[in-house]
């Protein structure tokens, strides 16, 4: 069976936010639950691989530095299975809900449902399969991504990046972040587990170029004239 049927969660995004977000403190044991343990180092290497996909999909400095990984983790005892990647693509399509979010959800819903693919689920099995995959992305989610992740029924939500430090380096938000959507989701079952800060240190760069000329920016890129958007080399 693809996706072998899980114990409720017993976590729940009431205690997640209960967390708060005080502090750049790693809230790894929350998510702890007595049939699967995902240790930090996996937690990182998926984040690395959400990080990854901006280089794949659109280049090694993107403006919207929003990557975004899916996995299964509860299909093997490794370290899990990636089912898409994705980045925030609205510069090339023009459509302004490709978050990376939900251009996540998009492509996954594709390789899930492909008849070629090795999934080969139907729309039922497909809208089942959500509430076992975890959903890492390089920021914080805003409120139209939190609440897809919410429908979705994922299993886990975990970020890196969060919506305060976009909001210092310049990034226009909405005043609600995706810890209040999920506080006010709980009719919508099953809960989503809420994993913050994960490998921040990694992302938060790639967020702090951008409205900031001073700022280095990431591996593989510069900024050719003084003052201008950091390019790839
Ligand atoms: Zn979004």
């Amino acid at each position: 069976m693809l996706f072998r049927a899980l114990a409720v969660l017993a976590v729940t995004t009431a205690a997640a936010a209960a967390h708060g977000h005080d502090s750049h403190a790693h809230e790894q044991s929350i998510l702890a639950n007595d049939e699967i343990t995902v240790n930090l180092d996996v937690r990182e290497h998926w984040m690395r691989v959400a990080i990854q996909a901006l280089y794949d999909l659109v280049s090694p400095c993107p403006f919207s530095a929003f990557g975004t990984a899916v996995v299964n983790h509860t299909s093997s005892t490794g370290p899990g299975e990636l089912i898409c990647i994705a980045a925030n693509t609205i510069a090339d399509d023009g459509n302004p809900t490709l978050h990376g979010e939900i251009a996540a959800i998009n492509n996954c819903t594709t390789v899930l449902r492909d008849s070629d693919g090795p999934f080969k689920l139907s729309p039922e099995e497909t809208s089942q399969a959500w509430k076992h995959l975890s959903l890492y992305t390089t920021a914080e989610a805003c409120p139209m991504c939190a609440t897809a992740i919410r429908w979705a029924g994922f299993k886990e939500y975990v970020y890196a990046t969060s919506s305060e430090t976009l909001m210092e380096s310049g990034w226009p938000q909405m005043s609600i972040n995706s810890r209040e959507v999920f506080r006010r989701s709980g009719m919508v079952e099953p809960s989503t587990a809420i994993l913050t800060d994960v490998l921040y240190g990694e992302t938060d760069p790639l967020f702090s170029w951008q409205f900031d000329s001073r700022a280095p920016c990431p591996a593989g890129c510069s900024r050719r004239v003084q003052g201008e958007a950091c390019s790839p080399l």
